[in-house]
């Protein structure tokens, strides 16, 4: 293994049928290119690719990914001997390329070896710079550069990175310390400095000692002089690094599979640390927080590798206008920025030009908004890595827009620039930054329903809207901001849900009742933040040792699940119509899918806003939502407790009105587009109070006695309501309701085209499981329909179908077609059914179910294709087979989920519906799927 490195045969002179590992780059000949992610990884194959362009990248090469998988199988000799030959070849090239020697104690040639998987998996893995120093070299290092300090800064570095990296010399428990650090912090105590930059030449020397110190005592081996056996040691770490923990977690979370492995990026060192005219920083040809073309980026002169983004010194700006920007957001005025923290435009004009140039062509050549690392050595800059950069929602749509604006993407590239999930990010307040950055998180929860909220805490719905309206007890009318904490919620709380700024719960999953209808109202929700521990006798919240009471603020971040202490300021960041880019990126979305896509809207403000946010339509009013409006929830009470369909009849004959009025707005909200109502869906005793109080508050206000209520209550009692008496089974038993229903939906329909809007009622019936059930219901419907119309000598079209949610349905669709017009796939309960699992309870189970990869995806959340997906697609086949023009929906959960609604269109569904503040992301997801589909033609 000693072998002189420059002494070895280049790889020209391997026998041809030996495979390929290892791929170069630099100024004289370079393999591969951006094309060769798989083989490269991402880092790698870019690197290739800015040589091609010309760019100024310090030689190097990659050990593919193949080597990675082939360490995997077979172990860490059997790869060594497999890429011995091409590393020393590839070395080779480096050396000719830089004019140095690896190894060389008097102008040693130094590496960096980097990790870089097919996807980026940004501080996933490891990386190690400065290799190939030792006793002799540092010495060597230092005398060529003429800078001491430089050269033993770098050597403790490299014995820092590889003592953690190669030797695994880590903190032993998570309260722990980095070792290396105590022995920096011991140090700079004994020399009475605060800062690393403190340390002088002798320091920097001490330290080399005492890290080799700290290794041989705790590891039990001496830290590797040989320049080659440390490259050894650090290929293999790097490829091990592919299995560490952090990796494996982050690769179950994004997709990626186990089996691509990383590459090993092996390149020569440039340095930032050589002194005034040195400097290392990141770029970004973009704005990757708001999308506007404007090239940004920090540096920080005479610094190494990460120091930039480790944030131990203040990186300074790259442009002036990015300078002046921060300066003003910092407080520092204009003659300490110049004085301080001059931008690289000022500081280094010429290397700023080559900056800007290079960013310039690769951002045209990637055609993306691209993120780029650069080092300036004593006046030259090297690039060391580009690639498409993440960014923020709103970014994504700006950046999209403008780059098909300026001809750099066609519009099915634009489409698919922007994750639809990400659309939330401009759809909902969010939290002033600055104040974000000084709040304090106490817990975490699901991130339900997104959105920024801040407010009071109260533990009750009623007391939610009394303090909302400003109408304390005291007798104070100041109307007020709430965040309703609920160890969960449930369908009475929906009016205090409402007028809260955001709802904490401390039990619940994804798809929980008030996640669900926290997303329909666009509210921000956290759900099963299971360390929130709500008492409400004592009208307290305790997290841990803390405790919150009643009218204390607390904010929360729907989107990320964080709750945090105190009073933190948001910023609406939509509020009315869709504007500008997103306005443009949703006509594109809109010429370009195929699947309709509706909302579910209860009441007209809903209605509303999913019309200016684009949907062309209601696929589903929950009508049973309406029922706890107001003091309508008396008069369903009556009814409940009636004893005879004559005491019921009297009770709805109350709610008609009401009833057609809601309608009335909806049709009215959604003139000229179709609006299908749902039938009276769940159990009816989720209607009567449950607890003692509420059920002796309702005693009282119908003057009735409390036993009587209580016994009700007992008879409604089931041993698993989702499988009970609900949905068109109440029709069944009590057809009243659902003539009440029907004649509400059809007065309503007509009072509004007297006024000349047009209406498109589509009645729809739930729960059904056979086609004599549907008729029955549908028969009604019918009936009251021509009742309704020969009263008022006028006639509307309007149609009847079926939900298809449970799996009998899904089966006998061919059937059920005979009578329904329509077909809406309630996926929540189809998903229940068939999967049985209750979505209520999932929750204890389903965690354990993800990790062990049963299912790939909460199914609640995202559908299952396999096997629900396959009873959508069998009815939707089996019930056209019957009704050619039968019209196919979704109005489940899933309407809204990216994922599904591909699988939707692949099914050929006609539309989807979802709440509201999703229309826009279901309008993109459907384009989305139509340019795929296009593209694989
Ligand atoms: P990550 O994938 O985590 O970004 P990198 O492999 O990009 O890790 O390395 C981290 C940092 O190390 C880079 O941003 C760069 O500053 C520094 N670095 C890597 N290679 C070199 C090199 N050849 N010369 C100088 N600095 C380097
Ligand atoms: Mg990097
Ligand atoms: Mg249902």
């Amino acid at each position: 293994m000693n072998t002189p490195i420059h002494a070895l045969p280049p790889s020209a002179q391997q026998p041809p049928h030996v495979p390929k590992y290892v791929y170069r780059f630099g100024a004289q000949g370079t393999e591969g290119g951006a094309g060769m992610k798989d083989v490269l990884g991402g880092k790698g194959a870019n690197l290739a690719e800015m040589c091609r362009l010309g760019l100024p990248v310090p030689a190097g090469f990659t050990i593919s990914t193949e080597a990675c998988a082939l360490s995997t199988r077979d172990g860490a000799g059997v790869l060594l001997a497999a890429i011995e030959a091409e590393v020393r070849a590839g070395l080779a090239h480096i050396e000719a390329e830089m004019g140095k020697r690896f190894g060389d104690a008097n102008d040693p040639l130094l590496l960096s070896v980097r990790s870089g998987a097919r996807a980026s998996m940004p501080g996933m893995m490891d990386t190690i710079l400065n290799l190939g120093l030792n006793d002799a070299a540092v010495i060597g290092l230092g005398r060529k550069a003429g800078n001491e300090r430089f050269a033993w800064d770098a050597y403790r570095r490299f014995i820092q990175m590889y003592g953690d990296v190669v030797m695994g010399l880590k903190p032993t428990s998570k309260e722990d310390s980095d070792p290396f650090e105590v022995v920096i912090d011991r140090v700079k105590a004994h020399k009475g400095v605060k800062l690393d930059t403190d340390l002088d030449t002798t320091d920097l020397q001490e330290l080399v000692q005492g890290f080799k110190a700290l290794i041989r005592a705790r590891i039990g081996r001496d830290f590797p002089t040989d320049p080659w056996e440390q490259l050894r040691g650090a290929v293999l770490a790097v490829f091990e690094s592919w299995h560490n923990e952090r990796a494996v977690v982050y690769r179950q979370l994004n997709d990626i599979p186990e089996s691509w492995g990383t590459a090993v990026n092996v390149q020569a060192m440039v340095f930032g640390n050589r002194g005034e005219h040195s400097a290392t920083g990141v770029a970004f040809s973009r704005d990757a927080g708001t999308g506007e073309d404007l090239f940004n980026g920090e540096f920080l002169v005479n610094a190494q590798g990460e120091d930039v983004v480790a944030g131990i010194r203040t990186p300074q700006q790259i442009t002036l206008i990015g300078s002046r920007r921060w300066a003003e957001l910092a407080q520092v005025d204009e003659v300490e920025r110049q004085a301080r923290y001059p931008s690289l435009e000022e500081l280094m004009p010429t290397i700023f030009q080559a900056l800007l140039q290079a960013e310039t062509l690769l951002e045209n050549h990637f055609k993306d908004m691209q993120d780029m690392e650069f080092t300036i050595q004593e006046g030259k800059l090297w690039m060391l890595q580009t690639r498409n950069g993440k960014r923020t929602g709103a970014a994504m749509v700006r950046i999209a827009m403008e780059m098909l604006a300026q001809g750099l993407i066609d519009e099915p590239t634009a489409l698919l620039r922007v994750t639809p999930d990400r659309l939330n990010d401009l759809l909902h307040p969010v939290f002033e930054p600055a104040a974000l950055q000084a709040a304090r998180p106490i817990a975490r929860g699901l991130p339900a329903s997104p959105g920024a909220a801040t407010g009071q805490v109260v533990f009750f719905a009623d007391e939610a809207e009394a303090w909302a309206k400003g109408e304390r007890g005291d007798g104070r009318a100041d109307g007020r901001a709430v965040i309703l904490v609920r160890q969960e919620t449930s369908p009475e709380d929906l009016r205090g849900m409402s007028v809260a700024q955001g709802i904490l719960t401390a039990r619940g999953g994804m798809t929980s009742h008030a996640a669900v209808v926290a997303r329909g109202m666009g509210k921000c929700c956290i759900s099963g933040a299971g360390a929130v521990q709500v008492d409400l006798k004592a009208r307290t919240m305790r997290i841990g040792a803390l405790t919150w009471h009643e009218g204390d603020w607390i904010s929360l971040n729907g989107s990320t699940g964080e709750v945090f202490d105190g009073r933190i300021p948001t910023r609406a960041v939509f509020e009315s119509d869709l504007s500008g880019d997103l306005a443009a990126l949703m006509a594109l979305a809109d010429r370009h899918r195929r699947l309709a896509v509706r909302a579910n809207a209860d009441t007209p403000q809903d209605a509303l806003v999913a019309r200016r946010l684009g949907a062309t339509g209601i696929g589903l009013c929950r009508t049973e939502h309406m029922f706890f409006q107001g003091d309508r929830i008396r008069a369903v009470r009556e009814m409940i407790l009636a004893d005879d369909e004559a005491g019921r009849r009297k009770a709805l004959a109350q709610l008609l009105p009401m009833q057609r009025s809601d309608f009335d707005g909806l049709f009215r909200a959604m003139a000229g587009l179709p609006v299908t109502i749902r039938l009276l869906d769940p159990p009816l005793h989720e209607f009567l109070p449950h607890d003692e109080a509420g059920q002796q508050a309702m005693a009282r206000q119908m003057r009735l006695p409390i036993a009587q209520i209580r016994q009700r209550v007992e008879a409604l009692h089931e041993f698993n309501p989702m499988l009970g008496h609900r949905g068109c089974r109440l029709g069944i038993s009590f057809p009243e309701i659902t003539e009440m229903q029907a004649r509400a939906v059809f007065e309503a329909a007509l009072n509004v085209q007297a006024e000349g809007l047009a209406v498109e009622p589509e009645v729809m019936i739930p729960l059904v499981g056979t086609l004599r059930e549907f008729s029955l219901q549908a028969d009604l419907v019918h009936r009251v329909a021509a009742q309704v119309f020969a009263e008022q000598g006028a006639k509307v079209a309007y149609r009847v179908g079926s939900m298809i949610e449970t799996p009998r349905a899904a089966l006998v669709a061919d059937r059920i077609a005979q009578g329904a017009e329509f077909f809406s796939f309630g996926t929540n309960d189809l998903t229940q059914m068939t999967l049985g699992f209750s979505r209520d309870d999932a929750g204890s189970f389903l965690p354990a179910y993800l990790h062990h990869g049963i299912y790939e995806h909460d199914p609640f959340r995202s559908i299952d294709q396999e096997g629900v997906g396959q009873l959508v697609a069998l009815a939707a086949r089996q019930g056209r087979a019957t009704r050619p023009d039968l019209s196919l929906g979704v109005c489940g959960e899933h309407g809204g989920d990216p994922a599904s609604i591909t699988f939707f269109h692949r099914a050929g569904l006609d539309y989807v519906s979802c709440s509201p503040f999703r229309v826009p992301i279901a309008r993109l997801a459907a384009a989305q799927a139509a340019v795929i589909e296009a593209s694989s033609e």
